[in-house]
This record gives C-alpha cells, sequence and structure tokens, in this order.
C-alpha cells in the first residue's frame, strides 16, 4: 500500500514545541509511524511546487493522510480540484484534526465543516461500532489527559458510519470518527492532533490512524470517470418508435 502522508508544515516552522514533539514535522512523523513491510510512505508538504500533490503522485498513492490548519486558503482551487477527482476515481484519504476546515475536506463533504472549539480540556473517546476494522485493537473508551476541545454541532453531512463520539471536560460532545464514501473513494475523519500536544504518541491514536489507513485504502484506485454513451448488449425485444 502506498500512503502519501500531506501536512502544511507551518506550525513547525514558528513553534518550537511542535518540532520538539514532532522532529522533522507532523508528516515525517506519521510516515515513520506508518512505515512498515505492507506500507510505503512518502510525504508531502504546502511550499513543494504543487503542494507535493502532483498527478505523478497521486496516480502512486492508495491513500492520502491530512493534516492542515493555519494555511488552508494557501492550497490553490487547481490541487483541491485534483485531489477531489482522485477520491472519486478510489483514492481513499484520512483527514485529521484541523483538517476538518481544509478545503478538499469541505469540497468533498460539501458543507461547511464549522464546529466549536476551545483550548485544551481532557478528552474522554468512546468507540460507537466495537467490530469495525478501525476499532480493532482500540478498548471500548480511552482518555487524552488534554486535546484541544471541540464541539458539536459539527457542519458534516451524517456520517456512514459514527464510529468514535467524544467527550470533554468541560461539556461538549464530538462526532470525533466519522466515514464516508465520495464515488469510489471512502473518507476518515479523526479528531484529535493538535500540533502543540503529544497525541499521535498515544497508541491508540496510533493504531486509529494506521486502521483507518486500511479501511481507506482501495482495492483499486484510477478507475475511470467516464459517462459513455453505449449501445444495447443484446437485441432490444421492443424498439421504441
Ligand atoms: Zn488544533
Amino acid at each position: 500500500m502506498k500512503v502519501t502522508v500531506w501536512n502544511e508544515n507551518q506550525h513547525e516552522k514558528t513553534e518550537p514545541r511542535v518540532t520538539e514533539l514532532y522532529p522533522g514535522g507532523i508528516h515525517a512523523y506519521l510516515a515513520q509511524m506508518l512505515q512498515c513491510d505492507d506500507i510505503q510512505c512518502r510525504t508531502a508538504t504546502l511550499d513543494e511546487p504543487e503542494c507535493g500533490l502532483t498527478e505523478e503522485v497521486l496516480n502512486d498513492t492508495d491513500v492520502l493522510i491530512w493534516w492542515g490548519h493555519m494555511a488552508h486558503a494557501r492550497v490553490p482551487d487547481e490541487i483541491v480540484d485534483r485531489v477531489q477527482q482522485h477520491v472519486l476515481a478510489g483514492m481513499g484519504m484520512v483527514f485529521l484534526h484541523s483538517g476538518h476546515h481544509s478545503k478538499i475536506f469541505r469540497r468533498l463533504m460539501g458543507t461547511t465543516g464549522n464546529l466549536k472549539w476551545r483550548e485544551n480540556a481532557k478528552e474522554r473517546i468512546w468507540t460507537t461500532c466495537p467490530n469495525h476494522p478501525i476499532t480493532k485493537g482500540i478498548p471500548e473508551t480511552f482518555t487524552l489527559d488534554a486535546e484541544e476541545v471541540y464541539g458539536e454541532p459539527f457542519g458534516i453531512p451524517e456520517p456512514q458510519e459514527t464510529i468514535f463520539i467524544s467527550w470533554f471536560d468541560g461539556g461538549e460532545v464530538f462526532r470525533s470518527g466519522c466515514t464516508w464514501t465520495r464515488g469510489n473513494g471512502r473518507i476518515f475523519y479523526f479528531q484529535p492532533g493538535h500540533e502543540t500536544n503529544p497525541t499521535f504518541h498515544n497508541p491508540y491514536v496510533q493504531q486509529i490512524i494506521k486502521n483507518g489507513v486500511h479501511w481507506v485504502c482501495p482495492v483499486e484506485k484510477n478507475l475511470p470517470l467516464t459517462c459513455p454513451r453505449v449501445t444495447a448488449l443484446e437485441p432490444i425485444s421492443s424498439p421504441c418508435k
């Protein structure tokens, strides 16, 4: 399986706390975490030509992971168009944390991606689908000591599956793990992962991202997106006049 980890890589340039937690950037950390015998990982970042997401790279990507926050607007619309076409043709996507406001997430959802937010609080994550491939190896519930609070209402279309629900100390609840299918492509959104928190070091969070990558991985990618006029397969018994 070929995975491309995309990170805008902007906080890393100004906030030492982020590279303390994730040396080389969140993209490098996630790629190294995912790399194994059956996963071949590459990274791509905003400041590379074409955001690192050329046709060649996307043609060779089964699953694209997306982390972005402060620079969503700097992703050119033509890159958003291109990624959307690849999802429709079968490429899987995993959106992490503030990826909910990326242009490509909002394009694929057709909604705002808006939510409520505030600074860190304790988060309790509940598994709502205990027999789903994404929750394999994950307990019914676990906590993160400090994660950015996201709260409902979340501006998304009704998910295909809501796999995790979170409660935050102070009262908010949030649909923290959701899936959708768009065309031939599968999508998984997972909420934890603020850049100044050690969330991606958590073994359950890592397992969920790995499981998510496997779940969205297509049987076949780059399927044709055509709308052809055809002739009948068999003689027509009662032709219309
Ligand atoms: Zn955040």
